[in-house]
C-alpha cells in the first residue's frame, strides 16, 4: 500500500454535495486539495494528495449540456432585453457572440468538475467505489 492508498483509506465518507461542491471547485472530490485537471479540461489519472483514481470516470457530454443550459438561462433574457430595445442584428452578434463563447469556455471546468465530482461520489463510470 502506498503513502497515498493509505491517506485515502483513511479520509472520512464524502457526501454527494461534498463531492459535487469539491469538483465545482477542481479539486479531488475525495480529499479537495489535489488538482482535478492536469490541462483545461483533461482530469488527471489520480490525485496527487490522496491517490483517488479518475482516469476511469468519463463526464461525455454531461459537462457540455449543463454548461449550455447555464449560460443559456443566465444570457437568453439579457439578449431579448437588447432585441427589445432595437440594437441592430449586427451588433447583437458582435456583443453576443464573444460573451456566449467566452462564457461557456470559463464554465465548462467546473461544470465538468462537478459532474466529475457527482460520478465519483455515485461510483459511476469507474471500477473505483469511493
Ligand atoms: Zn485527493
Amino acid at each position: 500500500m502506498t503513502t497515498e492508498q493509505a491517506l485515502a483509506s483513511s479520509l472520512p465518507a464524502v457526501s454527494t454535495g461534498t463531492a459535487i461542491w469539491r469538483g465545482l471547485r477542481c479539486r479531488c472530490p475525495h480529499c479537495g486539495e489535489g488538482r482535478l485537471f492536469r490541462s483545461y479540461l483533461k482530469q488527471v489519472d489520480q490525485c496527487a494528495v490522496c491517490g483517488e483514481a479518475y482516469s476511469q470516470i468519463r463526464a461525455d457530454d454531461f459537462p457540455p449540456w449543463l454548461t449550455i443550459i447555464i449560460v443559456g438561462h443566465v444570457l437568453v433574457p439579457f439578449l431579448l432585453m437588447t432585441e427589445h430595445m432595437g440594437m441592430s442584428l449586427e451588433a447583437e452578434l458582435l456583443l453576443w457572440l464573444p460573451i456566449t463563447l467566452l462564457s461557456v469556455v470559463a464554465l465548462l471546468p467546473f461544470t465538468k468538475g462537478a459532474i466529475i465530482g457527482l460520478m465519483w461520489s455515485l461510483a459511476l463510470g469507474g471500477d473505483e467505489t469511493p
